[in-house]
């Protein structure tokens, strides 16, 4: 190490007073600069020490506090344009909003709303009451109320109804959903008992019958969303559990996950259980997310009989677990939007790229291909083809539905490369790759020229 060198490293007043950092004092507050000087300071000195600087100067010095500034300053909150050929992509936020929410989020965010104030009565109102009734007339249900995700509607449904008791469940729906979210686990945490019954493939009323006793206070059923098994197997249905419960005086709770407002089979799709049907079952309490197919904001929904609900919403958890204003204003928005089955399809994306026109797709991906080209330059191999997309967000696991995509090659650079290239394009572009070739699904790319990255 040279030790003279620590000597000649400016100090934090000599770095932060250079003209080159004049802006972002004025931009970020002389408080960011100095500290950011200081942090840059540092690492030279480190470096230094472990002998990796070998040369010191103003000009590094400026140049290293303007990279921590930048990090300090910089969104970390950076938009992504979702090619990757899955609709509803957990990592990325699940649906895109319909614009009536985005304008009903952004009146909500503006300024202040009636959240939870009755403007007739000018008096504390109820967060629920803007939704309440928009969910009961869609899905059949008495009442309904929202909590931030259905994760939380799982355990404050759980907790609610059985704390301390034991939740009776098939052992075919013990589910893991991404993000770890395993079923047994949250059974746990909301203080009950899990009693697993039948086993992996097969599972009869009579293993429901013959688990109860006098601690059990609750059916659940979970919608096995994300995957499926096939072959020698057999459930109890929704309508016979139901049955099973009342003979016995035991509520049943079904946790659909993506549950649908809609039906999908009008449109091609294959049928996804929809919200209605688990209520028209007899179903006491139903939990499903407001993110996958209902196409709205990140919420938990849970429907049933007005003597759960209202036990629910009175859980000291629901104060805990409960939707803010920006959740609420644009759910309301959404769930305002089914009243129209006729406009439906075209106001909700979610719906919107699951039922888009393969002919309309194919023109988007030849739109998009020779702008991606020339973007790129020389060295890549860019061409249309056909592939398919998913509909993610744990619905439907095994339909695909069929799709054009941009696919891009490179001699020099692997898939890896060319995909980690396109996610350091502003905006970052999220294809997928498949087979060593990097795609992009236009599926849910309206504009094509969003395809095309904007390299730095
Ligand atoms: C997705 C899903 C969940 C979790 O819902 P989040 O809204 O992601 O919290 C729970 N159960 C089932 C069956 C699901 O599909």
């Amino acid at each position: 190490m040279d030790r003279s060198l620590l000597r000649e490293l400016p100090s934090v007043d000599e770095v932060a007073r250079d003209g080159r950092l004049k802006g972002a004092i004025e931009a970020h507050s002389s408080a960011v600069v100095m500290g950011a000087a200081r942090s840059a300071i540092d690492s030279m000195r480190m470096s230094i020490i472990d002998g990796t600087l070998k040369a010191v100067s103003i000009d590094s010095a400026v140049e290293r506090t303007l990279g921590y500034i930048d990090c300090l300053t910089k969104a970390s909150f950076r938009r992504i344009i979702n090619a990757s050929g899955t609709i509803l992509h957990t990592n990325i936020g699940r649906a895109v909003l319909p614009d009536e929410a985005i304008e009903a989020l952004r009146f909500a965010a503006e300024g202040n709303a009636n959240l939870e104030f009755d403007l007739e009565k000018g008096e504390r109102g109820e967060r629920d009451s803007h939704v309440e009734g928009l969910i009961t007339k869609l899905t059949g249900a008495e009442a309904a109320c929202v909590v931030n995700n259905n994760a939380a509607a799982v355990l404050i449904a759980l907790n609610t109804l059985a704390e301390g008791k034991e939740v009776v469940i098939s052992r075919g729906e013990l589910i893991e959903i991404g993000g770890s979210f395993r079923l047994p686990e949250i059974i746990k945490k909301s203080g009950c008992i899990l009693k697993e019954v039948g086993t992996t493939n097969r599972t009869h009323g009579a293993d429901y019958t013959g688990a109860m006793t006098d601690a059990t206070a609750l059916l659940l059923k979970a919608h096995t969303s994300n995957y499926k098994v096939v072959g020698f197997t057999s459930d109890v249905p929704l309508k016979a559990l139901v049955e099973i419960g009342r003979e016995n005086g035991i509520p049943v709770i079904e946790d659909l996950g993506s549950g649908s407002l809609a039906d999908l089979s009008v449109w091609g799709l294959p049928k996804e259980p929809l919200v209605s049907e688990s209520i028209a079952a007899g179903v006491d309490v139903v939990t499903f997310s407001g993110d996958k197919l209902l196409g709205g904001p990140q919420a938990g929904i849970i429907a049933g009989k007005r003597e759960f609900i209202d036990r629910i919403r009175k859980n000291p958890l629901k104060r805990a677990l409960r939707a803010g204003k920006l959740t609420l204003s644009s759910l309301e928005a959404v769930l305002r939007l089914y009243l129209n089955r006729d406009k439906l399809r075209e106001a909700v994306p979610t719906l919107r790229h699951m039922t888009r026109d393969i002919n309309d797709i194919e023109e988007a991906a030849m739109k998009a291909r020779p702008l991606i080209e020339a973007a790129l330059g020389a060295p890549f191999k860019v061409w249309v083809e056909k592939d398919v997309s998913v509909i993610g967000g744990g619905a439907l696991p095994e339909t695909t539905l069929p799709t054009w995509v941009v696919s891009i090659t490179s001699e020099s650079i692997p898939a890896e490369g060319i995909s980690r290239l396109f996610l350091s394009a502003s905006p970052a572009i999220l294809g997928r790759i498949n087979r060593d070739r990097f795609l992009l699904d236009p599926r849910t790319v309206e504009d094509p020229a969003l395809l095309v990255p904007r390299l730095k």
